[in-house]
């Protein structure tokens, strides 16, 4: 326990939410997917939420993202409150500052690998650093197969375009959506050390949605949702203590 008092570290946020509420339906139908989150994504640290399935684990990424609207509430990216955004300035803002890696790659079937890679930039009309192109691509082990179009490739395969999609603009910051759900453990693991590496190397803001103790404990620190809101925060976890404070959840 720490002292009441103790100064909160202050730590510029990359994204966060404040009084975030999430409804989907009415009255009695009404489903509380985030009932009040208050939350601050530190820049340059990789993030996890996690929490029981339907405990509102898309839905805040999903919100702070620009994906989907909250309620009620305010989301920000940086300092900008997204919420106040209208459509366009939503879509721009995605486009030129976040990342995005989802369980499913959401490759465009009949563009090679290099072209989905590169194609946020393409969309925004920019030029790729050559060098980080190069090294991000190196690093998830792409090199050969830039050319292969993604019905030609691995999932495993398929995974490495979309984090090499998400990490070489340089966003601000990647959300991740379960992003090894779909992936056998060692490709999965190959795809976290990376992810890892890009927040120790290159200073990478990241949030990863997940229900993996183990793809848990690459973050910083893991926050635990339960029925809408943060229930618990987690330091340096590792997958042991992470899976003891999820047992807590069952029965
Ligand atoms: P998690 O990612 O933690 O599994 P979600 O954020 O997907 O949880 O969902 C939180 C709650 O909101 C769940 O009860 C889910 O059924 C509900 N929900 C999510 N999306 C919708 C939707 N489009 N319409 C109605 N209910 C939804
Ligand atoms: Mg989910």
């Amino acid at each position: 326990m720490s002292a009441p008092s103790a100064p909160t570290p202050i730590r510029a946020a990359a994204a966060g939410a404040v009084e975030a509420r999430k409804t989907y339906g009415k009255g009695e139908a009404a489903v509380h997917a985030l009932a009040g989150v208050s939350v601050a994504f530190p820049a340059h640290e990789f993030t996890a939420i996690m929490g029981p399935s339907g405990s509102g684990k898309s839905t805040l990424m999903q919100c702070v993202a620009g994906l989907d609207r909250l309620t009620s509430g305010q989301a920000f990216i940086g300092d900008v409150d997204i919420s106040r955004l209208d459509k366009n300035q939503l879509t721009l803002l995605r486009r030129d500052r976040l990342g995005f890696i989802f369980q499913q790659y959401n490759l465009i079937p009949s563009l090679s690998a290099r072209e989905n890679i590169l194609l946020p930039l393409t969309l925004a009309g920019t030029d790729p650093d050559p060098a980080w192109f190069d090294q991000v691509v190196h690093t998830v082990g792409l090199g050969d197969r830039l050319k292969n179009l993604p019905s030609q490739l691995s999932g495993g395969q398929q995974q490495r375009v979309a984090v090499a999609r998400a990490l070489v603009p340089r966003p601000d910051i990647v959300f991740a959506d379960e992003p090894t759900g779909a992936l056998d453990s060692r490709t999965g693991i190959e795809i976290l050390g990376f992810m890892r590496r890009a927040v120790d190397d290159t200073g990478q803001t990241i949030v990863m949605v997940t229900h993996d103790p183990h793809a848990a404990s690459y973050a910083n620190r893991v926050l635990f949702l339960a029925d809408g809101q943060i229930v618990d925060t987690m330091e340096a976890p590792t997958a042991d203590r992470v899976l003891d404070r999820m047992k807590r959840f069952e029965g």
